[in-house]
């Protein structure tokens, strides 16, 4: 009989906000959770398809697993689930279940119907699955300090690399009532910063009608980002609040003001931008322009002079060139981003990039690209960080740093990484630090 069960997670912030929806779904149907893999009988294993090499590295350990697992039980849960060849898992049995980003409330009666010779698949994307009842169990979490809350699932932007709406649905909202509460929830356990997620926490729109964003026709009388932000932050004046992705095309003026007129909203947006030049941007159907671009990040730095940016950037993207790639480092060095994420494209079956264009940017040309986004990114954080030489950040304690064990790393509003020698000071405590120097990646404080 399964009984206790072990969650390994890939990719991104919305997998590890999943894995804390499964542990409650699967806690309160009386089965048990353990942090050692060897002691479950059940592994899950939450999967990312983003990128190719996300996927190899699951399939990789997909075998491993296979090779130690005995008489465990192994299940394949997220993005993963309705691209894996399920016939050839179940076939080799190296899987005996599949179940989708929007199926986990079925995990506890799949579990249960198991035995040796049966195979569970269900990949199905709903409409309305937004778990909005189900308050994430934080008690396995590393932070104790910052907790993610989804928002919103799901997207509604089809651009064309991404394979998010195809693995994770539409978008849907969760009520602004559920978030609010789940935020109060972390604030009694003791948490001091929330972090919204959503694919695109822009566009969040929710009425009493629908929570399913292209069902609502009364935008003015429903709730938008502005609005749940602003709700949030007045609720909760002691909690510190970060939210990402913002989409450029959803970035509303509205938005950034609430940033500005609220102390306890962080000074900081994720903000991603995919290339610099505008023919790739509209064969990726990204609804803004380079020169749109570049006026958000100007109000924004209008508005508030201090907010951080950072982005994404996809390099190689189907016909890229070197123009294109020029622009890309051109709307870089005017920006001079504070961080990035930076990507070499990988074409994803389903997309409408994978059935309509061709991905012939070679690698060496792809890794080539994206080493001079990377050099010049570590040119502009180590100048965004020297400026903060000689001022007092505003520091929420994490945890100790991992280069040294008598500091502790926390970060400034800004989302800037600070280290800085202990004292009396406990995880969790928000600590004034004057900064007496810089590298590239990391601020140090006294
Ligand atoms: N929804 C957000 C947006 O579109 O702005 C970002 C979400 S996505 C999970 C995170 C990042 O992965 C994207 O911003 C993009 O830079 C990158 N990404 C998505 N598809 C990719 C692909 N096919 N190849 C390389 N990077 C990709």
């Amino acid at each position: 009989m399964i009984k206790y069960f072990y969650i390994e997670s890939y990719g991104c912030q919305m997998n590890i906000y999943d894995n804390e929806i499964i542990i409650t779904i699967l806690t309160n149907n009386n089965f048990i959770y353990v942090e050692n893999i060897y002691k479950a009988d059940l592994i899950l294993i939450n999967t990312c398809a983003i990128r190719e090499k996300a996927e190899k590295t699951i399939y990789n350990r997909l075998l491993f697993l296979n090779s130690i697992k005995k008489n465990k039980i192994l299940g394949l849960i997220g993005c993963m689930a309705n691209r894996i060849d399920y016939k050839y898992f179940f076939k080799k049995k190296l899987l005996n279940f599949i179940i989708g980003p929007d199926k986990y409330r079925l995990l506890p009666n799949i579990i249960k119907s198991l035995n040796d010779n049966r195979y569970s698949y269900n990949v199905i994307l709903s409409n309305d699955e937004n778990y909005n009842d189900i308050i994430p169990n934080k008690l396995y979490s590393n932070n104790k300090v910052s907790s993610f809350v989804t928002i919103s699932r799901g997207c509604d932007n089809i651009c064309t690399f991404c394979v998010v709406p195809f693995t994770r649905g539409r978008e849907k909202n969760k009520s602004p009532i559920s978030i609010l509460n789940e935020c109060k929830k972390l604030y009694d356990l003791g948490y001091k910063e929330v972090i919204l997620l959503g694919q695109n926490v822009n566009s969040y729109l929710w009425n009493e009608k629908s929570f399913i964003k292209k069902n609502i026709i009364n935008k003015k009388k429903s709730i938008n980002f502005t609005n749940l932000l602003e709700m949030i932050a007045k609720s909760l004046p002691n909690m510190r609040i970060r939210f990402s992705t913002s989409n450029p095309q959803d970035m509303s003026i509205d938005v950034i003001k609430i940033i500005k007129k609220y102390n306890n909203i962080c000074k900081y947006i994720h903000l991603p931008f995919q290339s610099g030049s505008n023919r790739i941007l509209k064969l990726m159907k990204r609804k803004y322009t380079r020169l749109e671009y570049i006026n958000l990040v100007d109000k924004i730095k209008n508005i508030i002079p201090d907010c951080s940016l950072s982005y994404d950037i996809i390099t190689g993207f189907c016909s890229e060139t070197n123009k294109d790639h020029i622009d890309t480092l051109n709307l870089m060095k005017y920006v001079k981003f504070d961080f990035g994420y930076m990507f070499c494209y990988s074409h994803r079956k389903g997309t409408y990039a994978y059935k309509k264009f061709k991905d012939n940017v070679p690698i060496n040309i792809k890794k080539y690209r994206l080493k001079e986004i990377i050099k010049l990114q570590r040119k502009h954080s180590f100048y965004r960080l020297k400026k903060y030489i000689n001022t007092i950040q505003e520091v929420l304690i994490e945890g100790i740093s991992k280069k040294n064990k008598n500091y502790w790393y926390g970060r400034n509003s800004q989302n800037s990484i600070i280290v800085f020698p202990k004292k009396n000071y406990n995880i969790g405590d928000l600590v004034n630090v004057k900064i007496i120097n810089n590298t590239s990646a990391t601020l140090i404080g006294i």
